[in-house]
């Protein structure tokens, strides 16, 4: 299975994929982290020219392309092979991140970034999505406290930006009421925790 990790900054998602990856290995399922843009050496390189804080000059396309292209690279070192050995993958962002960021607050097109992004994946959409939802102010606080996280170009954004961000991914939970599911992401770590769990065994065993 194919599990996906979305939402805007400060959501929580790489904390709560990293404890429940434990929690599903303790439950003996075979799990595989991984994240987005990133998760392989080509892909992580390319993390670094799009995240770099000096590539103020960036164009959007350029952006959605390289984004597009660490995915393809990633899904095929990586997550092909997972799925293929019949592994659980959680993974930090993927498409909708895109459709979300390039698509509709860089003001690119959903359906533009969609149809770059179908030539990248060939039709690997996840099985599952979890949308970590919080209001981008909250989530941003939470960044802004703690000093160790690592910063990028995406922190010289304003804060419309991030509510665009957010207004996406409403959109497309509408859209794909199947595949994603919303986590109430304002509340404690342990209820997030919890929450994502119960939705991720429910649909293990389901
Ligand atoms: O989730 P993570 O913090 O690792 O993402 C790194 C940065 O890349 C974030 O600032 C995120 O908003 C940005 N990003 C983006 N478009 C994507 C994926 C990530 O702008 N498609
Ligand atoms: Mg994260």
């Amino acid at each position: 299975y194919f599990i996906t990790f979305e939402g805007g900054e400060g959501a929580g998602k790489t904390t709560i994929l990293h404890s429940l990856e434990k929690k599903l290995q303790d439950l003996g399922y075979d799990v595989l982290s991984t994240r987005e843009p990133g998760g392989i050496d080509i892909a992580e390189k390319i993390r670094n020219i799009i995240l770099n804080p000096e590539h103020t000059k960036m164009d959007g396309r350029t952006e959605a392309l390289l984004y597009a292209a660490a995915r393809r690279q990633h899904l095929v070192e990586k997550v092909f092979p997972a799925l293929e050995a019949g592994k659980i993958i959680l993974c930090d962002r993927f498409i909708d991140s895109s459709l979300a960021y390039q698509g509709y607050a860089r003001g690119l097109g959903m359906e533009e970034v969609f149809a770059i992004n179908q030539f990248a994946i060939q039709n690997a959409i996840p099985d599952l999505t979890l949308f970590f939802d919080i209001e981008p102010k909250k989530g941003l606080e939470r960044i802004s406290a703690n000093k160790d996280r690592e910063r990028n170009r995406l922190d010289l954004e304003n804060m419309q930006f991030h509510y665009d961000v957010y207004s996406a991914y409403k959109q497309l939970v509408d859209r794909f009421p199947d595949r994603i599911q919303v986590i109430h992401a304002e509340n404690t770590m342990e209820k997030v925790e919890q929450e994502s769990l119960e939705m991720i065994l429910g649909y293990l065993t389901n």
